[in-house]
């Protein structure tokens, strides 16, 4: 599903992450609620807690937690979580 949104942001969803739910009419399901939280999340910086890691970028998001960007070592405590990665896209976020 597409959201018609000024956000530059591209979301990935990582096997599973939508759960079972999933359906063809997706235009019609409502939006997640993590969804909000996510778009109000800066993405892209540097993970304060990992800072002096090579591969800091926070550029993932725990949709069970929804505690803000989370780098690729954050997300080794969120393992058993649906986790999305977000990548930076022409005008349109976009949840596959
Ligand atoms: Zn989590
Ligand atoms: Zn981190």
């Amino acid at each position: 599903m597409a959201i018609d949104d000024e956000s530059p942001l591209r979301v990935n969803i990582r096997g599973g992450a939508m759960g079972g739910g999933q359906c063809e009419g997706a235009e019609n399901q409502r939006w997640p609620p993590w969804l909000k939280p996510l778009l109000e999340t800066s993405f892209f910086g540097q993970c304060k807690v990992h800072a002096d890691s090579h591969k800091s970028e926070c550029n993932m998001y725990c949709l069970d937690c929804m505690n803000g960007a989370l780098c690729s070592q954050c997300l080794s405590y969120h393992r058993d979580h649906h986790a999305i990665q977000v990548t930076i896209s022409s005008s349109t976020l976009a949840l596959d």
